[in-house]
């Protein structure tokens, strides 16, 4: 509730949450214990994944997927793989919480050994996603730290290289994303670390990742639908989401001749811990996603075969692509 980037309208509205509406959130946590076993038999046809309305709720940035109500599904308890990844070895920005960590369970399920970063706060976050990644079998990494900093990205790359023997699965996923509903209220200070976080790091990890890829490794960005379709409350987020699905084109192209693959990915509304800390103002959160076609937001668990998908020599064709996942609504 401290958080300075906070607008003051927000700020105000979510004070008034805090003795009132927000005390008397008493959701149960719920029942998601981050080593379920994955069930047997056939997956159900049509999950029945939450619909608007959600509890109002407001954590400090970065915040915790684990404190979220509903808590999002990752596919803890549903993904199962069929060794499309096997022996790869992926490095996954922001693979402690949402889009992220749903990526990282389902790689590790399907073979893959994986090394994720996050910030230092979200580390209860990134020790269940670890875990889930060792019960799957397969080797898990933490390399925490800010990829704000191209020193830092440089170690991180080098880092996962080494501790995972190799590297062929490159996913730029962290991102930051503040609300703010004019940009009269965008300070200097938020453009620059929205930009640094989304896309001079992007370029920085890609970058010292590239020459230690091997001929069918994959790099997934992850853009937005505000590629395409920009929100006019997050105009400097949705403009590195632009930057993104521009650089991804063009550097496919580049790296085809060494057939390395890069590709994107552009979710519309996602339920995740990016959007309860400032990506949305609160006041939308209860009613997040209604406004799809599909009138819910999306699990992150419903992009993990997306993922997979671009990371797998199955698409080996695929490269300079846009591949959205948006319930109806201003995809690429
Ligand atoms: P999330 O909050 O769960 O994940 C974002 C992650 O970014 C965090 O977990 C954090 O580890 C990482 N991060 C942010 N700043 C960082 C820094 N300076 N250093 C290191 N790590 C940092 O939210 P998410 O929605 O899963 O976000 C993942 C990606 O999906 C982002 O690129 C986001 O822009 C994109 N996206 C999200 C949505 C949505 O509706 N949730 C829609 C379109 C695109
Ligand atoms: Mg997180």
């Amino acid at each position: 509730m401290d958080d300075p980037k906070l607008s003051k309208s927000r700020r105000s509205f979510v004070e008034g949450m805090a003795g009132g509406a927000l005390a008397a959130l008493a959701v149960p946590a719920a029942a998601q214990p981050a080593e379920a076993p994955v069930p047997a038999g056939p997956r159900p046809l049509a999950p029945g994944y939450p619909r608007p309305p959600f509890p109002v709720q407001q954590q400090t940035w970065p915040g915790l997927a684990s404190r979220m109500q509903p808590r999002p599904d990752h596919g803890e308890t549903s993904y199962k793989g069929s060794g499309r990844l096997m022996g790869r070895k992926a490095l996954i920005t922001g693979g402690d919480s949402g889009i992220g960590r749903a990526a990282a369970i389902a790689f590790a399920r399907e073979g893959a050994d994986v090394a994720i970063n996050y910030l230092p706060a979200e580390e209860p976050d990134a020790q269940e996603v670890l875990q889930l990644i060792r019960a799957a079998g397969r080797k898990a990494v933490a390399i925490p730290g800010d990829i704000k900093s191209e020193a830092f990205c440089q170690r991180l790359v080098s880092e996962a290289a080494r501790q995972l023997g190799g590297l062929d699965i490159l996913v730029n996923n962290a991102g930051r994303q503040f609300s703010c509903d004019s940009i009269l209220d965008i300070s200097t200070a938020q453009f620059d670390e929205t930009f640094k976080t989304n896309v001079y790091a992007m370029f920085w990890i890609t970058k010292a990742a590239v020459p230690l890829l091997p001929a069918g490794a994959s790099i997934i960005n992850t853009a937005s639908v505000n590629a395409y379709d920009p929100g006019e409350n997050i105009i400097d987020y949705a403009a590195t989401k632009g930057a993104i699905m521009i650089f991804t084109k063009g550097l496919a192209k580049q790296l085809a001749k060494q057939n390395i693959r890069v590709n994107a990915v552009a979710p519309g509304p996602f339920w995740t811990a990016l959007q309860v800390t400032g990506g949305q103002s609160p006041d939308k959160i209860p009613t997040f996603g209604q406004d799809t076609p599909m009138g819910r937001p999306g699990q992150p668990a419903e992009l993990a075969a997306v993922y997979v998908l671009l990371a797998s020599p199955e698409s080996s064709y695929a490269t300079g692509q846009v591949y959205g996942a948006v319930g109806g609504r201003g995809g690429p």
